[in-house]
């Protein structure tokens, strides 16, 4: 099988496995007890901590570890919304973000928040100024993704999070896929990631807080990350995630030339007749998202089964639902079902690329003989 579905899920790295095993096999001790096992599985929570930190490099905050991304945004949201100091009722975010960020948001509309979704330009970027009129002192936050899960589109989040600042806004950015991709744009006071997209495991994720921005919490108990998340941390995922962002930050460059050079084979193997969705300058490249008029791209998937890639996004992926992103565009139904995703990284060779990509223009051309 060629794996080009990197936006989905990334594969374990070996050095990552390596680091959990120990803590699956033999050290099953609770983090949160206070034996001397406990005391060393919290120890080495702590370390992945310091470690997922450093490769999102923030100064001024804190990693909290979650159950995932999704969760992660979803603390944010609630949590947020829960401090916010009277008169501040409204969150601004964006029609392209994922449904962990927008399905909230509209939860958080039906008990009374006041929300705006702004739309996004042909290109998938927010326009700036269209953001500045929306600004007001009534806004609490504004949650914009940094790199788009669907088309790999790169927003202005710095620019963003100044023009939020001004208005004494916070500013939450789902950065799930861009942690170890591209560099953190500064700015935002929380950010959600996540294990499984950096080459760890999954059911992990972290929420960075800036200090004095943390949210209220959104699962009550024991209280075992800093008081604002309850629930045992698995030493196991934990240590997996650190030993995943240590790589990233190690291999960053590396990975994001690697991908550069993946981008260029795969669009010359593809050759004409094929359109990127979405900006090819404000993008990460590992994110090949594109249309070929008149193809079915579900027909592809069932032609290509050895290739794994996506329709849109993994989670609109056989829901039947035309992808919310695509339609944000400005793409109609057909085009929309015709556009594929294909994402590749670390692992992905150029051979394996440029193999899928001939055989997806075959198949293409196929579709097309057929039809005529
Ligand atoms: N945000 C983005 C941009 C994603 O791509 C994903 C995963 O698909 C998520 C959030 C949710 O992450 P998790 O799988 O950790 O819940």
């Amino acid at each position: 099988m060629i794996y080009l579905d990197y936006q989905a899920t990334t594969p374990v790295a070996p050095e990552v496995g390596k680091a959990m095993l120990p803590w699956l096999e033999d050290k099953f001790a609770n983090p949160h007890s206070p034996s001397r096992w406990g005391h060393e599985a919290a120890a080495a929570i702590e370390v992945a901590r310091k470690q997922v930190e450093k490769a999102m490099d923030y100064k001024g905050g804190s990693v909290a570890f979650t159950g995932s991304a999704t969760e992660a945004l979803n603390w944010a949201l609630k949590g947020t919304v829960e401090k916010a100091p009277k008169g501040r009722n409204r969150i601004i975010t964006v029609a392209t973000e994922h449904a962990a960020v927008l399905d909230t948001c509209e939860w958080l509309a039906g008990q009374g928040v006041d929300l705006t979704v702004l739309p996004v330009g042909p290109d998938g970027r927010l326009d700036l100024g269209l953001l500045e009129r929306e600004l007001d002192e009534r806004v609490l936050l504004v949650a914009v993704m940094m790199v788009n899960n669907e088309i790999g589109v790169r927003q202005p989040l710095t620019a963003i999070a100044e023009l939020a600042h001004k208005a004494e806004a916070l500013v939450l950015s789902d950065a799930v896929q861009a942690l170890g991709r591209v560099e953190l744009c500064k700015g935002p006071d929380l950010v959600a990631v996540s294990a499984h997209k950096i080459h760890g495991p999954k059911g992990i994720g972290a929420l960075w807080m800036r200090k004095g921005k943390e949210p209220a919490p959104l699962i009550h108990g024991g209280g075992q990350e800093m008081g604002l998340r309850s629930g045992t941390l698995s030493p196991m995922l934990c240590v997996g995630f650190g030993a995943a962002a240590k790589l990233a930050e190690q291999r960053c460059n590396r990975d994001f030339d690697h991908v550069q050079r993946l981008w260029k084979a795969a669009i010359h193997a593809l050759g004409p007749g094929w359109i990127v969705n979405g900006s090819t300058d404000h993008r990460y490249l590992g994110n090949l998202n594109i249309r070929r008029e008149s193809v079915d791209a579900a027909r592809l998937i069932a032609d290509l089964r050895d290739i794994a890639f996506s329709l849109g996004s993994a989670c609109a992926s056989g829901s039947g639902r035309p992808s919310h992103v695509l339609k944000a565009l400005g793409l109609d139904y057909r085009a929309a079902r015709s556009s594929i995703r294909l994402g590749f990284g670390r692992y992905t060779t150029q051979v394996e690329v440029v193999d899928a990509c001939h055989r997806l223009a075959k198949a293409a051309l196929e579709q097309e003989k057929l039809d005529a």
